[in-house]
């Protein structure tokens, strides 16, 4: 066992690493929650908010995990017997055909090899058959975490468009919001599905909804009985910076602090940091001999890449002598592909040599464990990073103030 001495490499897809200013901003007394120093932060943070999903409209933060506010987006606007369309992307999206299902919604759960996002020609062939109008949405997983493939959601909305279908759209973008370019309004969602704890850089205790107007008025007219989750109940106080219930005051002054980091980077700027990073890890991976889970380019994640381990070679063997070894977290395959693959997570708070350390301990942790592979993955990941620098017309902030 490692006697942990230097920092500890949380690598997996979220919980991500909290940068120190989110520390440091977390770290106070708590406040009032119905006084004027709270009303000015839900203010401020709920305004915030908009910015990063892409959204004029509002955006509902409970005290929950992701899984409350997949439940938030089913109860407010779905009732039982209600039909969706789904698509098969992975574990998350399983997770969350199982509980539209426990809500007795019905599923068409269209089938997938968890390799590939969501495919927006069979969504529109779907709608197309469905005269009646009788799906009330369409939800998808925007990054299947547990697979690394993103599924293309403004095209999905076309395909929706396409069929000339009224079905809502409800994205979980858990795993991407903060990380991947997303757009509530420009893509036309109509929920936005997320969580603190990846993109955002928080610990895990935020759960969101972002609602469009179509999907508030669908909650207007639904009947499924909700209190905790009920959007009305929270709108009305969030209109003063208040919330119906004690909020989750210091995770909230960590989401101000989050936003203003993601603010200053610049959510371009962000987006194309990770894709970079992403990048690299794909080249190392392929350096080493090894596949990438994801076999559509156009769906390689720049939240995580996962990683499949030849056949014969347990997965979970690489993760358990990485941590023992090198005092790595690398992320778990999940579902269908336990022990088949694991996964690198490359979000939030990280950078090149960030990456570089991680890819290390991966690189050791695949020869302590005795998968095969070539050597030379740290180093195939290095020169990508180096031509994509280089390539890089916008020095970042601190390289400008070098210069
Ligand atoms: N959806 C996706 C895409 C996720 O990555 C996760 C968690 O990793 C969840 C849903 C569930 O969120 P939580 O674990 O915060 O409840």
């Amino acid at each position: 066992m490692t006697d942990e001495r230097g920092r500890h490499f949380l690598q997996i897809p979220g919980p991500s690493p909290v940068p120190e200013r989110v520390l440091r901003a977390m770290d106070r007394q708590v406040i009032d929650h119905r006084g004027p120093s709270f009303q000015r932060l839900g203010a401020e943070v709920l305004e915030g908010c908009r910015a990063v999903f892409g959204t004029s409209g509002p955006v509902i933060v409970y005290p929950s995990s992701g899984t409350g506010a997949w439940e938030a987006a089913i109860v407010n606007t779905l009732s039982p017997g209600d039909k969706v369309l789904m698509v098969e992307t992975g574990h998350f999206a399983t997770l969350w055909r199982k509980m539209a299902a426990r809500w007795g919604i019905e599923v068409d759960f269209i089938p997938g090899d968890w390799r590939r996002g969501a495919d927006p020609a069979v969504i529109e062939a779907r709608l197309a058959e469905d005269r009646s109008h009788a799906v009330k949405a369409v939800m998808v997983v925007h990054n299947e975490t547990s697979t690394g493939a993103l599924s293309p959601i403004a095209q999905i909305r076309k395909a929706i468009d396409a069929a000339g279908h009224p079905a809502l759209l409800m994205v979980d973008a858990i795993s991407s919001l903060g990380s991947a370019d997303y757009r509530h309004d420009a893509w036309g969602v109509d929920v936005t599905v997320s969580g603190s704890q990846k993109g955002l850089m928080l610990p895990p205790g935020l759960g969101f909804n972002a609602v469009s107007e179509k999907a508030l008025a669908a909650s207007k007219a639904n009947r499924t009985p909700r209190s905790y989750w009920d959007w009305a109940e929270m709108l009305g106080p969030n209109a003063n910076g208040f919330f119906p219930y004690t909020p989750a005051t210091n995770l909230l002054w960590g989401l101000k602090e989050s936003i203003a980091m993601l603010m200053e980077e610049g959510l371009e700027a962000v987006f194309a940091r990770h894709q970079r990073l992403a990048a690299a890890t794909r080249a190392a991976v392929r350096a080493w001999g090894l596949e990438v889970l994801c076999l559509d380019p156009k769906c390689d994640s720049p939240v995580l890449t996962a990683v499949l381990t030849p056949p014969g070679h347990d997965a979970d063997a690489v993760r358990k002598v990485a941590l023992e070894k090198y005092n790595i977290s690398l992320g778990a395959g999940l579902g269908k592909v336990a022990g088949k693959v694991f996964r690198i997570g490359h979000l939030g708070e990280c950078n090149e040599l960030m990456l570089i350390g991680a890819l290390g301990g991966v690189e050791m942790g695949l020869s302590a464990a005795g998968v095969p592979h070539r050597a030379g993955g740290v180093a195939a990941a290095m020169t990508l990073l180096e031509g994509a620098r280089a390539g890089n017309a916008q020095p970042r902030a601190d390289e400008r103030a070098i210069a």
